[in-house]
């Protein structure tokens, strides 16, 4: 168990998962995308680490970037998506791959949409490490899921509470017995 801030975690999901999926993830969208060259595209900050791991398992060649969303505040979703960091790259024709830390309300996927459909790309495909099914309330296709999980606030590989928690290797869940709204 382990302690950030005021709120307590218990070991959720390991390293040696977490890669096993990583790995199945990237296969599957090099199988599906043959000799097409992706472009990868991160939500920062929560994605940092599932970007530099999936890419490195990506068996074939690929371009990289990111955009900053930013849609929580404590172990909360709020209603305000902001984009921080934009686009600088051409994407016109190109298959645009959004990878994902986590789906949860899908309000920030939601605003990806946005942000790509004025990009006039071939195919956007939206990769997500974790989702949690019982909070989505969209109806956007997720091409590649990694882990469904329940509704209940993760931390650890990328994702934080309020800022600490994202150096973690492994993935840590609120410990209570209770949903999270209840806890703030
Ligand atoms: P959505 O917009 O789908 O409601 O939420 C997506 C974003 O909220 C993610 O990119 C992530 O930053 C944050 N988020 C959603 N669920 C969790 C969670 O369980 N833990 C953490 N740390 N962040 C979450």
């Amino acid at each position: 168990m382990i302690k950030l801030h005021d709120k307590y975690f218990k070991p959720f999901i390991s390293e040696e998962e977490i890669e096993d999926v990583v790995t199945r993830m990237a296969a599957e969208v090099a199988n599906d995308l043959g000799d097409e060259i992706p472009v990868f595209v991160g939500i920062l900050n929560g994605s940092f680490m599932l970007v530099s791991d999936f890419v490195k398992k990506y068996p074939k060649p690929c371009e990289v970037t990111f955009i900053k969303l930013a849609s929580y505040e404590g172990v909360k979703s709020t209603e305000d998506i902001q984009r921080l960091i934009g686009l600088t790259q051409d994407l016109s024709n190109r298959t645009v791959v959004i990878l994902e830390d986590i789906i949860d309300t899908g309000k920030t996927l939601h605003e990806v949409h946005r942000i790509f459909k004025n990009e006039k790309v071939k195919q956007l495909l939206i990769a997500t490490l974790f989702y949690k099914p019982e909070a989505y309330k969209k109806d956007f296709k997720l091409h590649y899921v990694g882990i469904e999980i329940p509704d209940k606030f993760i931390v650890g590989y990328g994702l934080d509470y309020d800022g600490l928690g994202r150096d973690l290797p492994a993935v840590y869940q609120i410990k209570t017995t209770q949903h999270m709204t209840n806890l703030v």
